[in-house]
């Protein structure tokens, strides 16, 4: 098969495209569960960093990277799959310890795979991806945390990449004011059509700020994290929620306690990568019924496994809009 290969030699990793005897793939026992044939992968912003080796993701070599997949199962041992089931897997460190997605075949255990549902193509599965589903698990924590599309607006960093593009997409289908800040004011237009109501530049949150800012946001996803996240947290109103699920601007969070302890407002740790089967089903379901697809389809880059290594360097040097699908048998 083809896949894309991440070796290492000398303490530098290499990624290629490379020709790849199956029977390399993980068997059952090692949780080589399910054979799946996989139609497309994606490019999410960690595949980004195993394959650049920016940050070391990747924990075993060689590794096939690809944290996400979406294909029909063509074995299993698992009782709960069989032969034709169309299916999609998101993170459980596939693509990280356990060979991943960039590839025409992977094996793995039948209880990391969700069911596609019916209305879902593989192609829009994957234009989803890990991203897409992260968004839509944002998403369910503010309304789990009762904020309707009367409370007011709902900011979104980080908002033409994958996180940010489909969480503007889902709040504004969902009647939510949402207000999109970015580093690319030139893609102003472009979150607009998605349904951003103002879009705001992301150099008004990325210094740090004071403990307590005026109140304006009703809640908040957030893929940026460090000052970002903390001047969200604190212009975020009066017992208002924040979604933090990235890092895209750095993993620390030089925080006060003064928006949580003065106006009692809560933030939501998000993770896709180990989130339990009935947490995806959930919001996969969602997903199938409230995400515009001709949005999706409009955020949507499609590649060739062979220009995958040069999308992973784009994502990272944050040079990507929106989501690439990368067909893997071409
Ligand atoms: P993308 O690269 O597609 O999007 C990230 C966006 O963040 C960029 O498009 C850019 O948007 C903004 N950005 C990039 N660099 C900076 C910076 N230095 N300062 C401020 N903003 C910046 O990545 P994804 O959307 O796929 O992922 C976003 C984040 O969420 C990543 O950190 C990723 O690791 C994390 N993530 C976490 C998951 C989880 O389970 N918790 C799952 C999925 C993703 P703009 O130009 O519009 O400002």
């Amino acid at each position: 098969m083809k896949a894309i290969l991440i070796e290492k030699s000398d303490n530098a990793q290499h990624a290629a495209v490379a020709d790849v005897d199956r029977a390399r793939l993980p068997a059952a026992e090692a949780g080589g569960e399910v054979g799946v044939r996989i139609d497309y992968s994606t490019i999410n912003y960690k595949d980004g960093l195993a394959i650049s080796g920016k940050v070391p993701v990747v924990r075993t070599f060689p590794m096939v990277p690809g944290i996400d997949f979406a294909g029909v199962v063509e074995d299993s041992t698992d009782p709960a799959w069989k032969p034709g089931d169309r299916v999609i897997l998101n993170g459980w460190g596939v693509g990280e310890g356990h060979w991943g997605g960039l590839a025409q075949h992977a094996r793995v255990r039948g209880r990391w795979l969700v069911r596609a549902p019916a209305n879902i193509t593989s192609r829009h599965a994957m234009a989803i991806g890990t991203a897409g589903y992260t968004a839509m698990l944002c998403v369910q924590a503010l309304e789990r945390h009762g904020i309707t599309p009367g409370d007011g607006e709902i900011l979104v960093t980080g908002a033409s990449g994958g996180v940010g593009s489909v969480a503007i997409a889902l709040l504004s289908r969902l009647g939510y004011t949402a207000v999109a800040s970015t580093g690319k004011m030139a893609e102003a237009d472009y979150l607009k059509s998605l349904g951003a109501a103002d879009v705001i530049d992301r150099s008004t949150l990325s210094a740090p700020g004071k403990p307590l800012a005026k109140e304006r946001w009703a809640g908040a996803v957030d893929s940026v994290g460090s000052h970002t996240l903390v001047n969200v947290c604190a212009s975020t109103r009066y017992r208002g929620a924040v979604a933090a699920c990235g890092l895209a601007a750095g993993m620390d969070f030089p925080a006060t306690v003064a928006p949580f302890i003065l106006r009692g407002i809560t933030l939501y740790g998000i993770d896709s990568v180990m989130a339990p089967l009935d947490v995806r089903q959930s919001a996969w379901a969602r997903l199938a019924r409230d995400l515009d697809l001709a949005k999706l389809d409009a955020i949507t880059s499609e590649i060739g496994l062979g220009d995958a290594v040069a999308a992973a360097n784009d994502i990272v040097a944050g040079r990507v809009r929106g989501r690439i699908v990368v067909d893997v048998n071409r």
